[in-house]
């Protein structure tokens, strides 16, 4: 077996994010845990007000969904008289009139063009809603009006961690915090939720990312962990991942790659054999370490 939850020998475990980080590129990894700072890749067009405005009104409109009197009642009766497009409906008026409305009026006073991204926004938190309120409606069945929000959608961070078996009886922790869980009683499965405003530049490794999350959490819950990601940017978008694909991109990608980021960090400048630029030459032109790297690292790649 490739993989044991059981500890052999200390060593600084590394976060979740850190991994992601080394599958974008080793040096930005390297850079990152000698030297901190920022090491995001933001796409050309990318807009902070907009990135903001997404993640603070998901995280709202969740919120209002668990807590708010006026959505558990919509909950209420026989589960078969449950019609989601309508209880979709009232939510979202609910969610229109008290959060979204006053938040698109404050930030288009600010800047009024913002008004077409925030139509997408709103767009895909409607699809949300509609989202969330089958989910709830189907969990009817398994739990009774008062409760079944809130055993739906579980707002809490939870911190997670695993210890990995690597390669030559090696061990490395990893850690990380997962929120925005929904439990769907009758595939007895969580899905993490994640949102992200604009369609990712490199795709896998955010991937490689939401499979860690949904590997640690299965550890630690013992239920199958599936992850939908929703995003606004440049055009909407929904995308399920089954746990069964996502365990198995654990399984087979990250121990070796443990062991790669553990042989990076042991690298000191002027040494030989600096760790690899990013086989993806096209996220120099928009890493946030790109001045770093090329003073830092002896290549040509990204000189010039
Ligand atoms: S400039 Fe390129 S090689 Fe250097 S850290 Fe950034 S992505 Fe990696």
């Amino acid at each position: 077996m490739p993989i044991s939850n059981k500890p052999q020998l200390q060593s600084p475990p590394f976060s979740i994010n850190d991994v992601k980080v080394a599958f974008d590129c080793p040096r930005l990894f390297y850079l990152k845990h000698n030297f901190g700072g920022d090491y995001s890749f933001l796409p050309q067009d990318y807009i902070q007000e907009i990135d903001n405005a997404f993640l603070d009104l998901a995280n709202q409109l969740m919120n209002m969904i668990w807590q708010e009197s006026r959505i558990k009642v919509l909950f209420a009766g026989k589960f078969e008289g449950l019609v989601v497009g309508a209880i979709a409906n009232q939510i979202q008026q609910l969610f229109y009139e008290f959060i979204f409305f006053p938040y698109l009026q404050t930030l288009i006073k600010k800047d009024a063009t913002l008004g077409t991204a925030l139509y997408q926004v709103w767009q895909v938190l409607t699809k949300l809603i509609f989202n969330i309120s089958e989910i709830i409606v189907k969990n009817r069945r398994y739990c009774n009006e008062n409760v079944v929000v809130r055993r739906t959608l579980i707002t809490a961070e939870i911190p997670v961690d695993y210890t990995f078996k690597m390669p030559y009886s090696k061990i490395q922790k990893l850690t990380g915090k997962v929120n925005n869980l929904i439990f769907d009683f009758e595939s007895r499965r969580l899905y993490i939720v994640h949102y992200q405003t604009y369609e990712t530049v490199e795709a896998f490794p955010e991937l490689m990312a939401l499979a860690l999350y949904s590997f640690l959490l299965k550890e630690k819950k013992k239920v199958s962990v599936d992850a939908v990601v929703y995003w606004v940017l440049p055009k909407l978008g929904e995308y399920h991942h089954s746990w069964e694909k996502l365990e198995n991109m654990v399984e087979s990608l990250v121990p070796s790659k443990l062991e790669k980021m553990r042989e990076w960090l042991r690298w000191e400048e002027f040494q030989p054999d600096p760790p690899p630029p990013t086989e993806k030459e096209y996220l120099c032109d928009i890493c946030p370490q790109r001045e770093k790297c090329q003073s830092f690292f002896d290549r040509g790649k990204v000189e010039g």
